[in-house]
């Protein structure tokens, strides 16, 4: 489809990147699997939506909670009242969540939920009597949604050039000593903790307790898929508590089986303070994030230093009934369908069909984990983003799969309900189109 609907009519989401100006692709119907577009056309659907249906499309279970819901609460105001299910999906969420983490604030995206574990991070402090801890750090390449915290603490400097003035008092750390090419092909680099040390060299610049929050994506998703160094996480934690500042895992993307367990935070063994989500909470039917707090943050506003601190803070949609019961109905699948062990048994075939990709034109790095994996081109001289591009165009138009694409990474997160047969199919349509890329 060629019809024009970026006019004023309907504003797609946009970037000032010219190549996504194109006409969208105008997805119908989907199941399972697959997309099928308004053509009738069948895609094999290799990011999961956008990194979020992680038990696939259309799944009946959740439907059907969806529709029943709808017809029995379709809203329940979220400031003094509620509903069961939200409080139901909170307890939910706190199971599955490292312990310590059973504290549940309900946001309608990961934009939001990244919004809102800043803002508790700085009143957490306040309610403490430590309200000169202002300041947050955040990585270089982090990736935090659209929010004006969000791109505050981000660290893709093409997402904030625009929109200044943002938050003051923020730093970012570095990302990685080495993003050389093949840096991390064969496995993962062993100098976490040296890296890691950058953040006590802010603590140092800065005085540590001024210093509120650090917030990270375990592994950064966005900008292409960056694994942790050995070591790094667990570094980052220990500089943390040692200073008495907040750790947020950004789990936006890493959450709810995408990696071989419910969180990140259980994959590497390091337990943060605060965990955002959003995405696969609701397998991406319905809008909802959640901000997963440690009981010992609400603690501190229930008694602060003048009793209990009023907060506000909170949103119409929060615990949406409709969410709340796709949030349950998607949990239940994961659950019952064992989806979260799904990373870890493929992620043998995974890695191998995607580092078959090596040696051929234009590839210069491949990183994966779990269920996710990103490949690197080279770009064109003086083109950059446009041969990836190019990839993402005809894998959607010859190979009949939707791939992710950044820049000049291709970036792929299928549905945990994939089979090993898909996996090869994806890798062999890659390399065949890779080959026949300019
Ligand atoms: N954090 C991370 C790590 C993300 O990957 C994303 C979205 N890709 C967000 C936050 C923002 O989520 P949303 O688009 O739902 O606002």
């Amino acid at each position: 489809p060629n019809a024009d609907l970026t006019g004023p009519a309907y504003w797609m989401p946009f970037t000032a990147n010219r190549r996504f100006r194109q006409s969208p692709r105008l997805l119908e119907r989907a199941e399972g699997m697959y997309y099928y577009d308004v053509d009738g056309r069948q895609v094999l659907d290799a990011v999961a939506g956008l990194w979020c249906c992680n038990a696939g499309h259309a799944r009946p279970k959740i439907v059907e909670a969806i529709q029943k819901q709808a017809a029995k609460l379709d809203y329940a105001p979220s400031f003094q009242m509620g509903h069961p299910l939200a409080f139901e999906l909170a307890e939910r969420l706190a199971e599955l969540a490292p312990s310590g983490l059973n504290r549940v604030f309900f946001t309608n995206s990961g934009s939001e939920s990244v919004d809102t574990a800043l803002k508790i991070a700085l009143a957490y402090h306040r309610a403490c009597g430590e309200g000169q801890r202002s300041r947050l750090i955040g990585r270089e390449k982090g990736y935090h949604g659209v929010g004006f915290g969000g791109i505050s603490v981000g660290g893709i400097v093409h997402n904030r050039k625009h929109f200044g003035p943002l938050l003051p008092g923020v730093d970012h750390l570095p990302h990685t000593l080495d993003l050389d090419r093949n840096a991390f092909s064969q496995g993962l680099p062993a100098h976490g903790a040296e890296l890691a040390d950058a953040l006590e060299a802010l603590c140092q610049l800065h005085d540590p307790s001024t210093i509120a929050a650090v917030i990270i994506e375990p592994i950064s998703g966005s900008a292409g898929v960056i694994l942790p160094p050995v070591g790094y996480l667990q570094r980052i934690r220990e500089i943390c508590s040692r200073h008495g500042i907040l750790l947020i895992f950004d789990e936006v993307i890493t959450g709810f089986g995408r990696i071989g367990s419910a969180f990140a935070a259980q994959q590497f063994g390091v337990v943060p303070d605060m965990i955002t989500s959003a995405k696969g909470l609701t397998n991406g039917c319905v809008p909802m994030g959640a901000v997963l707090i440690n009981e010992a943050i609400q603690d501190a506003f229930m008694h602060g230093p003048e009793g209990m601190i009023e907060l506000f803070h909170g949103y119409t949609y929060s615990g949406h009934p409709l969410a709340a019961a796709a949030g349950l109905a998607a949990l239940d699948v994961y659950q019952e369908e064992r989806l979260f062990a799904v990373a870890d048994r493929l992620s043998p075939d995974w890695q191998r069909a995607a580092h078959a990709l090596h040696g051929l034109p234009h590839v210069i790095d491949i990183r994966n984990y779990g269920l996710i994996a990103a490949i690197q081109l080279e770009p064109r001289p003086g083109q950059s983003g446009q041969r990836a591009f190019e990839v993402f165009e005809r894998m959607f138009r010859e190979a009949g799969i939707l791939v992710r694409v950044t820049g000049d990474i291709i970036a792929l997160s299928p549905p945990l309900i994939i089979e090993p047969s898909q996996i090869d199919q994806i890798f062999a349509a890659l390399a065949d189109t890779i080959r026949a890329t300019r």
